[in-house]
């Protein structure tokens, strides 16, 4: 089967009718994505997941095949899904949390272009959530076949797009959001991540650009030591910032759904 062929396989997929069925009781669903890896996506779904779910029932759902990080981040140890008419996510730290790891651990398999695609579709296909006010999904770097297929099947996501100060990492920032304004897939907005020196740099573009601009987050020094402990992540200046992000977050994109 010719590429093309195998799209339109994906995009006819049975099992999307099953995405939806399984996504209905799901109001907001935030897919964390960027053009680039290595600017903080996991950091910030981990983190925006653990300060929502204060408040809110929450998700957390890990699609990076290339590099699942949100277990490590959170400390995930010892709890897996259950099966029953489908696959029941395991709660941890009042998260409900699912991640490609648990089909991919120990598996040096190469998952790559359509088969990354089938087994996201599958894995939304499998996932009961039962009822979130939130699902946030960490995805992996870059606008490949997988993101594309994610930004499909999330009719009702709304992107929270991640940038570093790098005009690099900006340049393919900009690339993702101009895929998401032709799709016209909701943008919750831009978060600058890592930022060491004052700059209006990105916040200019992206407001030219007339996307939100959330917020900056410094670089934290702190961050390495909390990782896999969320007490201390909650307690960095990182979680302090993203507090602030997710307030403007939910000022800016209410929602009545
Ligand atoms: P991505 O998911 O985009 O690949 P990660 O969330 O894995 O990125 O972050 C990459 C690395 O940078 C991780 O080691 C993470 O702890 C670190 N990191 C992310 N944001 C910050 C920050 N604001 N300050 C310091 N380190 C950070
Ligand atoms: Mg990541």
């Amino acid at each position: 089967m010719d590429r093309f062929h195998q799209r339109i396989k994906v995009i006819m997929d049975p099992r999307l009718n099953i995405i939806d069925k399984r996504l209905k009781k799901v109001n907001r669903i935030i897919p964390v994505a960027s053009g680039k890896g290595g600017v903080g996506k996991s950091l910030v779904a981990s983190t925006l997941a653990l300060i929502l779910s204060q408040e809110y029932k929450v998700g957390l759902m890990d699609l990076d095949f290339y590099g699942p990080s949100t277990h490590i981040i959170l400390g995930v140890k010892d709890i897996y899904p259950r099966e029953e008419k489908g696959v029941i996510p395991p709660e941890i730290h009042g998260i409900k949390f699912m991640s490609i790891i648990y089909y991919t651990e120990n598996k040096s398999l190469a998952f790559r272009g359509i088969d990354v695609s089938n087994a996201i579709i599958e894995l939304l296909a499998i996932t009961r959530w039962d009822y979130l006010d939130f699902l946030i999904i960490d995805l992996p770097p870059g606008i490949g076949d997988e993101t594309l297929d994610v930004i499909r099947f999330m009719k009702k996501g709304e992107f929270l797009v991640i940038t570093t100060p790098s005009k690099v990492a900006l340049e393919t920032v900009k690339k993702l959001l101009s895929i998401l304004k032709e799709l016209k897939i909701p943008i919750a907005g831009v978060i600058e991540n890592m930022k060491m020196e004052e700059s209006m740099f990105i916040k200019n573009q992206i407001k030219f650009l007339e996307i939100p601009f959330l917020g900056e987050i410094p670089f934290d020094k702190k961050i390495e030591d909390s990782i896999g402990n969320i007490n201390k992540l909650l307690n960095t200046n990182f979680a302090k910032n993203m507090e602030e992000i997710k307030d403007n977050f939910l000022r800016r994109n209410p929602h009545n759904r």
